[in-house]
């Protein structure tokens, strides 16, 4: 009969097909064969074969977008966007996604390890690692305060309060949160234009027109799927406009500068003068907002100097090209000019151009439209590069004698070899990597956390978006919560740290910071509350007003310009440089900076 060839066709196809990758991968893989087989005896609430979803949150960057798992048989099989978060609305970026491979990475820590008189790393069990590193805390507490340090991945909520906390009672405040893309920049230029040292929420559905200064948002910065959703929502309501609604001003053209109607190649590291020259055509040609009226006295004078006539020939970009962007840019109101990219994480006029950015947004009057403050980031709690250089500085001078590195890979990320010199100067460094990375080659103990698929937390990457971490599978390996590593390590330390960290559980600590004080008490309802927090990915708030912002007078950091040269910085050379840099007196050597436009310009296109 037709149906039954056809099933038994079907099986004969999946026995060859498993038979043959078995055999496959029986040759491929190191250690030989491994079981097909999740389950002798399946969890309760796992039915084979039938994919079971749970919602958790993104933390392959600071983005912190909500993420729906599906998993068959206890494994993941694919990560997709939280429809309820109100960060990604149900998208996911293909560095979200690639979170799965991560989990099955061959090369993560299978257990603690240590490193030998010799120089290699051996495994070591949980209790003697968490009895090492207690005894070198409590040696190092009893030497004196501020000796132990923190450097990690940008928390929030529970291990966020259970760091600050362990360390306290360690006579230790020194935690830094650190992240390779920081947006100091951006803080920097808030603070001087603004007087708040935070980073601004740009609202791209809002905007009717963009103008881009080297801000990848395809690609990363800040927030890229949100970003991405709101362009795509802009780009639809205007879809019949034939004057288009992204103008990219970058010298390389990037997926962003791909998904852009014009690109304006401008001279590597000139963006900021095309930004203000576009800021005086703006003043020039009377096409600022009446919400910026007051602002025009001051900015005339104080913008003079960037018309588009002298800095065409620093930036190669015509005076035409910078009248057609403005008067763009002020027709569509609001819009919206970002600035950033490369120059928003590493070059010394990054917050120059930041602060031209902003601007250009008071000019148009899009701040508290397409761009609004007091949004609460946990971005803005990152380290900035005058604290990382403080923590090499007190490195190197031998005043720690602990240093956690939690989740980050400053070696490999940080632009100096300061940091790795410093490194070798502290007794004890402790990794609660992964897997290995360029830090993990300077640690003595090695107390690898969960992949966050694995693990039990919560992140907030801005106020009211409070989101909740579960496992979706049991881990892989013999990796260890971090929440769970520090609790057990203060009960080994003395009665101040045990009572200040307590002896809960990490899942319990962070269920019960969830459900708030009395949660035993009200039983049945708890868990139902703790049930349907975890269904949903976590809570979610409205938005908050946006605060109430008046641009200063900037005049004087515009008028610190010292030479308008492509290459030099356009005004304020003070403003920020990378860690460690040398700091170049004008026109003597030539700076880092110089080489790497050098570098940049001979780049092939
Ligand atoms: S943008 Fe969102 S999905 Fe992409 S890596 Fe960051 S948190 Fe994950």
């Amino acid at each position: 009969m037709a149906g039954i060839d056809s099933i038994e066709r079907r099986r004969f196809l999946k026995v060859i097909g498993l038979t043959s990758s078995a055999a496959l991968f029986d040759q491929c893989s190191p250690t030989g064969s491994e079981n097909v087989i999740p389950y002798f005896v399946s969890p309760d609430d796992v039915t084979p074969g039938v994919g079971a979803y749970y919602a958790t949150i993104c933390r392959q960057c600071p983005a912190g977008c909500g993420m729906v798992v599906k998993t068959i048989n206890g494994r993941i099989t694919k990560a997709e966007g939280n429809p309820k978060h109100p960060i990604n609305q149900g998208r996911l970026c293909g560095r979200g996604q690639a979170a799965v491979q991560a989990v099955y990475n061959p090369d993560r820590f299978r257990q603690p390890l240590f490193r030998q008189q010799n120089g290699t790393m051996a495994p070591i069990s949980w209790p003697d690692a968490e009895t090492m590193l207690a005894d070198k805390l409590g040696e190092s507490k009893r030497r004196g305060p501020n000796r132990i340090v923190w450097i990690g991945e940008l928390q929030t909520d529970s291990l966020d309060e259970l760091t600050a906390i362990w360390l306290h009672a360690l006579h230790s405040d020194r935690r830094l949160f650190y992240e390779s893309f920081d947006y100091e920049p951006l803080r920097q230029a808030g603070a001087i234009a603004f007087g708040r040292a935070e980073v601004p929420r740009y609202l791209f559905d809002r905007a009717n027109f963009i103008m881009s200064f080297g801000a990848e948002f395809v690609e990363t910065w800040i927030s890229n799927v949100e970003f991405t959703a709101g362009y795509s929502t802009t780009r639809q309501r205007r879809i019949r406009d034939a004057s288009g609604t992204f103008a990219c001003i970058s010298p390389r053209r990037s997926l962003t500068g791909l998904n852009a109607d014009v690109w304006v190649p401008a001279r590597p590291g000139s963006e900021v003068l095309v930004a203000l020259a576009t800021a005086h055509a703006i003043v020039d040609q009377g096409l600022v907002h009446p919400s910026a009226g007051a602002h025009a006295g001051w900015l005339r004078p104080a913008l003079a100097r960037f018309a588009a006539g002298r800095t065409a020939a620093l930036t190669d970009v015509s005076p035409d090209s910078i009248g057609a962007l403005a008067r763009q840019f002020t027709a569509a109101a609001p819009s919206l000019a970002i600035g950033g990219g490369v120059g928003g994480t590493g070059l010394r006029h990054a917050a120059s151009l930041e602060i031209a950015a902003l601007l250009l947004n008071v000019l148009a009057g899009n701040v508290g439209e397409s761009l609004t403050y007091g949004a609460g980031y946990a971005l803005d709690r990152l380290a900035t590069r005058d604290d990382l250089d403080q923590l090499i500085q007190s490195t190197t001078r031998g005043d720690v004698d602990v240093l956690l590195v939690h989740k980050a890979n400053p070696v490999l990320t940080l632009p100096t070899t300061a940091l790795t010199s410093a490194l070798s100067h502290v007794p004890f460094v402790v990794s609660f990597a992964s897997g290995p990375d360029e830090t993990t080659d300077y640690a003595h103990l090695i107390l690898p956390d969960h992949h966050f698929l694995e693990a039990w937390g919560d992140y907030t990457p801005r106020a009211g978006v409070n989101g909740v971490m579960q496992p979706v599978a049991e881990r892989l390996f013999d990796t260890r919560a971090t929440g769970d590593v520090l609790i057990d390590v203060a009960n080994q330390i003395d009665d101040e740290c045990a009572r200040a960290c307590g002896h809960a559980a990490w899942r319990d600590y962070v269920r019960s910071r969830w459900l708030g004080d009395g949660a035993a008490a009200r039983g049945g309802e708890s868990d139902l509350r703790w049930s349907e927090t975890l269904r949903t990915g976590g809570r979610f708030a409205a938005d908050a007003a946006p605060a109430p912002v008046a641009l200063r007078d900037i005049s004087s950091t515009l008028n610190s310009e010292r030479r308008i040269r492509a290459g030099r910085q356009p005004f304020d050379a003070s403003l920020r440089r990378p860690v460690g840099e040398r700091v170049v007196a004008a026109g003597s050597a030539r700076s880092d900076h110089e080489h790497r436009l050098e570098w940049i310009r001979g780049a092939p296109s």
